[in-house]
């Protein structure tokens, strides 16, 4: 399962890189680049995390059906653009967004809160270095001390 994830999640301090194969916008990504250090999100691009701008088409769509919800004037060009992406790639949405959520149940898209119990849970997780086996708390690709890549890995200890 693939997730398209919002602004919000970023905000919230949460590791996209614990969820697995996840994508943004263009639009998310300037609004996290405004509200959130720089150097956490090139690690994370830098780490698989997929930047797709959503087709002209899926945009139409999803404008169409949320004027017919009444949402379109709650949702943002970012919140569009979101779930135009995940319309499109078949992918779910995480959002605590009431409005995007709506959306996407009219429109058949997975979604999840970023607020969930069980997903603030699975969301800890820790970078062990693959040569010297230090464990770091904040994502870095390359081990300080002895240069080795560094890999994340689910720790049981919570935020
Ligand atoms: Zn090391």
């Amino acid at each position: 399962m693939r997730w398209v994830l919002d602004t919000g999640f970023f905000l919230a301090g949460m590791d996209p890189m614990a969820i697995g194969e996840c994508m943004i916008t263009p639009e998310v990504k300037d609004e996290v680049a405004k509200g959130f250090p720089g150097r956490k999100m090139d690690y994370y691009l830098d780490s698989g995390l997929m930047v797709v701008a959503p087709s002209r088409d899926s945009i139409e769509k999803v404008r169409r059906k949320a004027k017919e919800t009444g949402d379109i004037g709650r949702l943002s060009d970012t919140d569009i653009s979101i779930i135009s992406l995940a319309l499109e790639m078949s992918a779910g949405i995480v959002s605590d967004d009431y409005s995007v959520q709506n959306l996407c149940s009219v429109l058949d898209i997975p979604y999840r809160s970023i607020s969930e119990d069980g997903i603030r849970e699975v969301w800890v997780w820790k970078y062990r270095c693959t040569g010297c086996k230090r464990v770091f708390d904040e994502p870095v690709q390359e081990c300080p001390v002895c240069g080795s890549p560094v890999r994340s890995f689910r720790s049981r200890s919570k935020r």
